[in-house]
């Protein structure tokens, strides 16, 4: 049976969602007559609050230079850790429906919860924009599972020796592209070092961007030096034309040119959180 106190959820455990409950809990300290009116819940698909900001470097990470474990507390906050002696009670849950009239959450094992309040915190989710192809044929970068794909196709790619040249086309030259192209440039480099390969550092990294140029909305000065450091450590940048369709090996472009890849990164983009479709709010 629900607890008597009303509820006040928080939805999402990312940066948004732990600000709010940590905040929320000050005022639970605070205030006995909260305490007394209401219970603090976060809830969040995963146990773990990740810290997106250093996945491109896990991705960058020599399989058995750590263990994975190791790897992933690297990157990661249990939720038990951060809300221990607060407040807060977190589940681990994915909520699959959101009605505002009955304010009721509905979770994956048929749970649900009440609300009183609810605190929408649940982030973003990979755009495809309905490009043919995008989804089925990239990697994305959006969660630590993402992140060791990816680092793990490259590596084994380069292992093996099956493709030479390696050709990473990054999609979006946003931060997350800019930084995945800075850090494989240097990341494939050593692997291919390690491996004492004859033709050491035979890679071409490229991003590719729909606007005119990388980094939209960052200052001019800041573009102008991030293309000046990429192009200094050879990544190859082409903005002004967007990708229209993606097949196996291969991205087509708006002008009609084709540009074959090995491994397809997928920065393209966002789009609000899926569940929020149930709500009307997205
Ligand atoms: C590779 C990468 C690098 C980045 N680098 C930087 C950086 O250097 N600096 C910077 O400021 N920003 C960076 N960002 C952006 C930053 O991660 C986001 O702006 C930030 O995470 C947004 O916080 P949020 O709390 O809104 O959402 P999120 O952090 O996405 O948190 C949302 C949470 O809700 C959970 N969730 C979603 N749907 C459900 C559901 N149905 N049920 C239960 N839980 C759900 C998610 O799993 C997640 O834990 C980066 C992002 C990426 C992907």
């Amino acid at each position: 049976m629900e607890n008597a106190k009303k509820n006040i959820v928080i939805a999402g455990a990312g940066f948004g969602g732990v600000t709010a409950a940590l905040i929320l809990d000050k005022a639970f300290y605070r205030s006995q007559e909260l305490r007394d009116a209401y219970q603090l819940i976060i809830i969040n698909n995963h146990h773990s609050h990740l810290y997106t900001a250093a996945l491109y470097e896990i991705a960058a990470i020599p399989q058995g230079h750590h263990k994975l474990d190791y790897i992933k507390s690297s990157i990661t906050i249990p939720l038990a850790a951060i809300f221990h002696e607060t407040h807060v009670d977190w589940r681990e849950r994915e909520i699959t429906s959101i009605d505002r009239d009955k304010k009721l959450l509905t979770f994956d094992n048929t749970e649900e919860l009440h609300y009183e309040y609810l605190i929408l915190a649940l982030g973003s989710e990979t755009s495809y924009f309905n490009i043919p192809g995008a989804k089925e044929h990239s990697f994305a970068l959006k969660t630590f599972a993402d992140g060791i794909k990816l680092r793990d196709r490259v590596q084994q790619l380069i292992e093996s020796g099956d493709a030479e040249p390696l050709r990473i086309v990054i999609a979006g030259a946003g931060a997350s592209g800019v930084e995945v192209a800075a850090e494989f440039e240097n990341f494939i480099c050593m692997l291919q070092k390690h491996q004492g390969k004859e033709a050491i550092c035979k890679t071409e990294v490229m991003l590719v961007e729909a606007t005119p140029e990388i980094l939209p909305g960052f200052a001019p000065w800041i573009i102008e030096k991030a293309k000046k450091r990429l192009s200094h450590i050879g990544v190859q940048i082409k903005t002004g034309v967007a990708i229209t369709a993606v097949e196996k090996d291969s991205v087509s472009l708006k002008d009609g040119t084709k540009l074959p890849f090995t491994v397809l990164v997928w920065a393209g983009g966002v789009q609000a959180a899926s569940v929020l479709k149930t709500t009307g709010l997205a």
